[in-house]
């Protein structure tokens, strides 16, 4: 009873003064909330002592679960030496250990780093680093930027601009700098059908077109590279990031791949580029790095890049870019920690089997009618709602389906949060096989109570 009361008293505090992130204000004031007050693993336990699997990782970036003895125990260290001093006119032990880190496991080729604080503002690093660059290289006309459609890479307005989710482009669309798209190699939804071996040559066909009509203007092409995460997980054919990666060399403009989501092990590999063996010329880092215990971000550049900058200083060839808290310590700190368990723990190997797992039991979800793809890299997963299969028809924006849902998870015990109609798992490394299995029973129960039952329809399509 007590639990309760005080749950109450917070719920009434948090719908008086908070304004939360992505969240319609009026449905909050209206609906129960979850009032999270510690979690240790892979659960999330609120403050009536319910407890929740942790199914997408706490937005995208816990790797090894939460109250981690080690990243604990890193943090705590780090407070016995100093928690913040700045990076501007000085440095800090961790941030000179972390950067070190960094480049020994980085696609060979990237070789500085670039500190700040959240996904977003690595991003418009690697866009404003771009377009100096070639400025720097007497190519200033070289301004413009090439992105996907259906990209995600962040909230502030740089990263906007080079996004490519309509919803937060038409808003914001007077401020943004104009871009050059790119068609998302998106296979269930490709219209000359879903061979992937088809979409990866077409696409590439499509982006050669834009490339070669503009390059004279494109400082760069950016983009997330074997998975676009917030616009649905579309995953990419295999071939594609090479492709990228040779179109970008032939028509002289820089690759910026944006690992926020992708990297520190999310598809199976420490970062995504390794793939296909690709090394871009900028990548932004964020979401895992600190194994989503504080806000650090990187951006990481080859020597080529960081060379043009270097000059005297009357050259004004400085890069004039810092946050208070970049390369904070106690950030740093954790990072290595969270790095060193990867080595300790083996996370990657231990992975495999899991991913291998993953891939098995969703093909439970895609004999479901409302379930019109299944997507995975690695432990990044989408499924793609339907309200008619054979027609690929999505279900009404109005309907929240994903939301539904994502409703029914919580009921029964996992957190979880979709992208529209896209239900998406994005586990911690850490996840056990025996929790991964809990999270596809109540993910795929959720499905069919509230897809398939309410539309009268049968379990399965066979
Ligand atoms: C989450 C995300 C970002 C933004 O990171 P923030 O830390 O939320 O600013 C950028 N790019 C990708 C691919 C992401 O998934």
């Amino acid at each position: 009873m007590q639990a309760q009361s005080r749950f109450e008293s917070l719920q009434a505090k948090d719908k008086r003064y908070l304004w939360h992130p992505f969240t319609q204000m009026r449905d909050w004031a209206r609906d129960e909330m979850l009032v999270i007050e510690r979690a240790r693993g892979v659960y999330l336990e609120d403050v009536r002592g319910r407890k929740y699997l942790d199914g997408v990782s706490s937005l995208w970036c816990n790797v090894h679960g939460h109250q981690v003895p080690e990243l604990d125990q890193a943090i705590v260290d780090q407070l016995g030496q100093v928690a913040h001093s700045t990076f501007l006119g000085l440095s800090n032990v961790p941030a000179i250990e972390l950067a070190e880190k960094l480049i020994s496991i980085a696609p060979p080729g990237l070789s500085r780093v670039f500190y700040s604080d959240s996904g977003s503002a690595a991003v418009e690093v690697a866009v404003k680093m771009a377009l100096q660059y070639w400025r720097h290289k007497g190519k200033p006309s070289k301004t413009k930027f090439a992105k996907l459609s259906l990209a995600y890479h962040g909230d502030t307005l740089g990263s906007v601009s080079v996004g490519g989710i309509d919803l937060f482009h038409e808003i914001f669309h007077p401020l943004l700098f104009k871009t050059y798209t790119v068609p998302t190699p998106y296979r269930y939804r490709w219209p000359t059908g879903d061979d992937p071996e088809q979409v990866r040559r077409e696409a590439l066909v499509k982006m050669e077109e834009v490339l070669g009509a503009h390059h004279e203007e494109i400082a760069a092409l950016i983009m997330e590279p074997v998975i676009q995460g917030a616009g649905g997980m579309i995953d990419q054919p295999a071939g594609y990031l090479s492709g990228a990666r040779d179109l970008a060399r032939k028509y002289n403009v820089l690759l910026i791949f944006d690992e926020v989501a992708t990297g520190f092990g999310r598809t199976g590999a420490m970062f995504a580029s390794e793939h296909e063996g690709i090394t871009p010329d900028l990548m932004a880092l964020a979401k895992g790095i600190t194994g989503g215990y504080m806000p650090l971000a990187a951006t990481l550049a080859t020597e080529a890049v960081y060379e043009a900058f270097l000059g005297e200083y009357g050259e004004y060839k400085t890069f004039f870019h810092g946050h208070t808290y970049t390369a904070n310590p106690l950030a740093c700190r954790v990072a290595l920690a969270n790095l060193a368990l990867f080595e300790k723990n083996r996370v990657l190997e231990a992975l495999q089997p899991k991913i291998r797992f993953l891939t098995e039991r969703l093909k439970n979800f895609s004999v479901l009618e409302t379930v019109g793809d299944v997507r995975q890299a690695g432990f990044m997963v989408g499924i793609e709602l339907v309200r008619n299969k054979a027609a690929k028809a999505p279900f009404a924006a109005e309907e929240q389906i994903g939301h539904q849902v994502i409703l029914k998870a919580r009921e029964k015990g996992a957190i979880i949060r979709p992208l529209g109609a896209v239900v998406v798992l994005m586990p911690p490394l850490a996840m056990t096989i025996d929790e991964l299995g809990d999270l596809l029973d109540i993910t795929y129960a959720s499905i069919i109570e509230a897809t398939v039952k309410e539309k009268g329809g049968a379990y399965a399509c066979v």
